[in-house]
């Protein structure tokens, strides 16, 4: 062999060795930096308008979704396929409400387990301005992109969709990969799934949120919430830490973001949050400004958690004070 090929043929196995060691450890499934990017960067491009409920193109990014649920494997657990739609109100103040359809988009990874864990995100944003709430009078009209609220939470989800599917790893619980309608509208879309679920809500382990993880502040760190609603969270927090990334627990389990509605209904939640910004429901909420290194840091915490609660039995659920 020439010296060229002699040393083509190291790199190659070089290569294909490194692949199979981190196969054999599921690292090659683990969230990317560069599939986080791809995802915020379609949902919050400005062809997305903004995701607002109703528009043609929420129904767009609920199409997204879908294709990378099945391109995970997960099978469909809507009423409609992967989607399961129902309708939200937007309430205006100088023009009459009206009624728009939306659909939550839910994925299951089924492990053949009696109970799920749900993970979710909500994938609608405020459009152009003229639904929900505004902090910036001028901005009507305007796309609003939602790189951070909540393009990066459907990223999270997309990426811990296709980790836990693809692992080879056969996990003691079942996933439902659910990504919500109409949050901007008051969570409508996580309220109408605990109301209708399709799959009975006392099978659910615990809901694990990620409504704006794109916007690590190093100073602050990652807050979850949702750390007083089991009393089996502390043994599961403890050894977990994260590489470039700190967080801090929070007891709440209510607030303003989808595991809301699963609290309500008596579910353990775990709620992961970078925290408010200058950008927050503005038009400036871009992808440039997304810190992609510490959200996939933040992922990683994330499974660490959920790894170490499925070496328990099924969560109990505590009110928070
Ligand atoms: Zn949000």
């Amino acid at each position: 062999m020439k010296p060229f090929t002699v040393l083509a043929f190291f790199l190659v196995s070089l290569l294909v060795h490194g692949q199979s060691v981190r196969l054999v450890h599921g690292q090659s499934v683990r969230p990317t930096t560069e599939s986080v990017a791809k995802h915020i960067q379609f949902l919050a491009s400005d062809k997305m308008k903004g995701r607002g409920t109703g528009s043609k193109e929420n129904k767009k990014a609920a199409a997204y979704i879908v294709k990378q649920f099945k391109k995970t494997g997960l099978s469909p657990l809507g009423t409609d396929g992967f989607l399961q739609p129902f309708t939200a109100k937007v309430r205006r103040i100088v023009v009459p409400d009206s009624i728009r359809s939306a659909s939550n988009v839910i994925g299951f990874l089924d492990n053949g387990a009696p109970y799920t864990i749900v993970i979710g995100a909500h994938y609608d944003h405020l459009g152009e301005g003229r639904q929900g709430s505004l902090r910036d009078a001028n901005a009507v009209g305007q796309i609003h992109n939602g790189a951070d609220d909540n393009a990066s939470g459907v990223a999270g989800l997309l990426e811990l969709a296709r980790y836990f599917a693809k692992n080879d790893v056969k996990e003691p619980y079942n996933f439902l990969f659910i990504a919500f309608g109409a949050e901007e509208l008051g969570l409508v879309g996580s309220r109408y799934f605990v109301n209708n679920p399709t799959l009975p809500l006392d099978k659910i382990n615990f809901m694990a949120n990620m409504d704006m993880i794109g916007r690590y502040a190093p100073d602050r760190g990652v807050g979850i919430g949702g750390y007083g609603t089991s009393d089996a969270w502390p043994d599961i927090f403890k050894d977990v830490s994260g590489d470039n990334v700190k967080f801090f627990t929070d007891r709440s389990g209510s607030g303003g973001a989808d595991h809301a509605s699963f609290y309500a209904k008596k579910i353990p939640v775990l709620f992961f949050h970078t925290g408010g910004h200058d950008d927050y429901h503005k038009p400036t909420d871009d992808f440039e400004k997304i810190d992609l290194v510490s959200e996939v840091g933040i992922l990683n915490i994330e499974i660490q958690l959920i790894e170490n609660a499925m070496k328990l039995p099924k969560l109990n659920f505590t009110e928070v004070k």
